[in-house]
């Protein structure tokens, strides 16, 4: 059986959606696994109160043909996620509303309003032991990961790991960006919450990704892709070279590598589909830095002093663009290192205190904060 499966999927259109998402599954064994009375829950991304045409969150056709196929085979369906900001009613209520989750609860799904959360204990946790999540993901008999396929500022890329972190409840979200404030050791976070959740199966949708200033202030970019997994990371590989990103460059790949969960290439994975023909080979990228390769130059103490200093020269780190930032004040109140404020009705960010977690990057609804490399980092990643 494949591990990857990947199909063309041309549009949003109800028929072709169904036709992706049942082609897609096939390799994978369908949907067999799915006994009727179960409750599925779907881990959406639904990033932000944002309309399906940016690209950010998971399409609502896609939602609602994946609905319809569960419920054909006598499943509950919940679909959920919790962003970054407030994890209630009303607020939720409007993320729900602007990505269009209507349609998928026409095709039988019910939407979460269950918005209390739990502590777990994961002992077995490579970096997580011990994390707080969103309590409705307890109701599932099964999850499925339903990603979008997105360039991200902290982590280059989003899809079927980084989803999630969406069970990490918003309120919560800026304490994990600064208890784990290193990406190496965020994307482990991430990668514990995958190994505790086992979802059962993830897909991805890729048919119009974002690239650019992701993953909420890219551009829409039509891929044409509807992909499949039964493995987070292995699909992630499968994922990044698709649009052209080195998987080594996508920290929680990198986590996943040190913790010995993925194999060397893409060569080693079972593929289903031609994906070679998928590949998109001008995607507009978010370069993350290489400083992690540096610790091999050197042995010992010698070595991690070098990685450390040529983190220090070749940090990304978050820049505004004036004329795209309205003063709202939203980047300063979701920082979680109070590095932000509004001066003259702009936001100034105090670089002694910044840990460069990107969550202004990521939530500022004008778009308006960018990801900077430094001079030398481009040269380095060109
Ligand atoms: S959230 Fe964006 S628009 Fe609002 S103050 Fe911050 S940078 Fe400016
Ligand atoms: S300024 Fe932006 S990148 Fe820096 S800590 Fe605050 S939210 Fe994170």
């Amino acid at each position: 059986m494949a591990e990857v499966s990947i199909v063309s999927c041309e549009s949003y259109e109800a028929e072709e959606c169904e036709r992706a998402l049942g082609q897609v599954l096939e390799p994978l064994g369908g949907l067999e696994w799915v006994k009727s009375g179960m409750c599925i829950v779907i881990k959406a991304n639904l990033v932000g109160a944002m309309e399906p045409k940016k690209g950010a969150t998971t399409h609502p056709a896609l939602l609602a043909a994946l609905t319809r196929m569960l419920k054909a085979r006598g499943a509950r369906v919940i679909i959920g996620d919790s962003p970054g900001g407030l994890f209630n009613e009303s607020f939720l209520n409007r993320v729900y509303k602007l990505t269009g989750m209507e349609q998928a609860v026409q095709a039988g799904a019910e939407l979460n309003h269950d918005f209390s959360q739990k502590v777990a204990d994961f002992p077995e946790g490579k970096v997580a032991k011990r994390f707080s999540y969103t309590a409705y993901l307890d109701q599932a008999d099964a999850i499925i990961s339903f990603c979008k396929l997105k360039t991200h500022g902290m982590m280059s890329l989003t899809a079927a790991t980084k989803n999630l972190f969406g069970a990490v409840p918003g309120t919560m979200k800026p304490e994990y960006h600064f208890r784990y404030p290193e990406p190496l050791d965020f994307a482990g976070m991430i990668v514990d919450l995958n190994s505790y959740f086992k979802p059962k199966l993830f897909l991805v949708d890729g048919v119009v990704g974002m690239e650019g200033n992701g993953p909420t202030a890219g551009k829409p970019r039509f891929v044409g892709a509807l992909l499949a997994g039964t493995d987070c990371h292995k699909l992630d590989m499968i994922c990044a070279e698709l649009i052209g990103v080195e998987p080594m460059a996508v920290p929680t790949l990198r986590a996943a590598a040190n913790y010995g969960m993925i194999p060397e290439s893409t060569q080693d994975i079972e593929v289903a589909g031609d994906w070679e023909a998928l590949k998109v080979t001008d995607f507009d990228l978010v370069k993350q830095n290489k400083n992690m390769q540096f610790r091999n130059i050197f042995p010992g103490k010698l070595g991690g002093l070098f990685a450390d200093v040529v983190k220090l020269c070749l940090r990304a780190k978050p820049k505004l663009n004036p004329s795209a930032c309205i003063g709202c004040g939203y980047c300063g109140r979701i920082c979680p290192a109070k590095a932000i404020v509004i001066k003259n009705k702009k936001a100034v960010i105090d670089r002694k205190k910044c840990i460069r977690c990107f969550c202004c990057q990521e939530f500022c609804p004008e778009g308006a904060m960018e990801v900077q490399r430094p001079i030398i980092a481009r040269v380095l990643n060109r």
